[in-house]
């Protein structure tokens, strides 16, 4: 079956942002600033995508009294559920032509061998949900901050790796409004590998002293509320005092989460049944992460990992 994005009620946002929800796979968002129809984020599909721009441009018509403004794109990293949409934006079959912008890491993963046979693969298993993907990196890659000016709303992209280098949020310091990507989500964000907790808690506690009033993440609840990094920060802190305390645990084990003293079950409230497994593994990464850290500080530069 297609999955399309679906708008989903807005509980008390500030109404220039719309969040899209595609399946139970992820939400992405469009910001209706006066200058731009800004999208954040693209989905994994063409149809996906293809919907997604038409949706955001018709709101922005009704917001600005019959014609929206241009179509900007911004891909908050490189992972599939994120950036493999951009071929509706950027490139020779570009139904919505548009500027897309992302890191230069961003730009570097949607060329990589790793990231196409990875697109192959996962076409291969699910052809309808993967239609028309392909791998095209951004038209505009930056790096550090960056600054758009929408005209009503400044939207600025912060670096904010740990989930993946290279990743980036948007802030809305006028409205204080976070879009926060995959940098805080419930129970805990998926930390890439070891080498990336340090990353991790550092762009955490960056999101916190920007005080938002609200957070919207792509994998979460969507309630807004902006004591999840809080939340997460905890978290994170948690499972480094595991790990110092139980330092000597192999941490290929498939208990760790047990040997650690730090049942999954502990953080499962208010994730359904069948996305366990999934944020069990997030967990068991965050454990491994931070076993390495006591384990091995010398190899804690950041090097890739998965
Ligand atoms: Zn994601």
């Amino acid at each position: 079956m297609e999955e399309l994005p679906i708008l989903l009620p807005n509980p008390g946002w500030d109404p220039r942002i719309l969040a899209f929800r595609s399946a139970d796979v992820v939400t992405v968002f469009a910001i209706l600033t006066r200058r731009w129809t800004l999208l954040v984020d693209t989905l994994y599909s063409s149809v996906g995508a293809l919907e997604l721009a038409r949706q955001a441009l018709q709101a922005a018509a009704l917001l600005h009294g019959g014609k929206a403004p241009p179509l900007l794109v911004v891909n908050t990293h490189a992972d599939w559920d994120h950036a493999w949409g951009n071929q509706t934006f950027a490139g020779p079959e570009a139904a919505f032509p548009a500027p897309v912008l992302g890191t230069r890491e961003c730009a570097r993963r949607l060329r990589q061998a790793e990231d196409a046979s990875e697109l192959r693969a996962m076409q291969a298993r699910e052809p309808q949900r993967f239609a028309g993907a392909s791998l095209v990196p951004p038209s505009l890659a930056f790096e550090g901050p960056l600054e758009i000016d929408g005209g009503d709303l400044v939207a600025h992209l912060l670096p904010a790796p740990g989930h993946v280098p290279g990743q980036v949020v948007v802030w809305l310091p006028e409205i204080r409004h976070l879009l926060a990507a995959d940098a805080v989500e419930h129970p805990m964000p998926f930390v890439q590998g070891p080498g990336h907790l340090k990353d991790m808690m550092e762009t955490l506690e960056a999101l916190q002293r920007l005080a938002p009033l609200r957070v919207l993440a792509c994998h979460d609840l969507l309630d807004g509320d902006p004591r999840l990094i809080q939340k997460n920060l905890d978290y994170f802190s948690r499972v480094r005092e595991a790990a110092r305390t139980h330092d000597g645990t192999d941490p290929q084990s498939p208990d760790l989460d047990r040997l650690l003293d730090l049942p999954f079950e502990e953080f499962c409230g208010g994730v359904p049944r069948q996305a366990w497994e999934f944020y069990r593994g997030a967990h068991l990464k965050a454990l491994r992460a931070a076993l390495a850290e006591v384990q091995d500080p010398a190899g804690q530069d950041g090097a890739p990992g998965c």
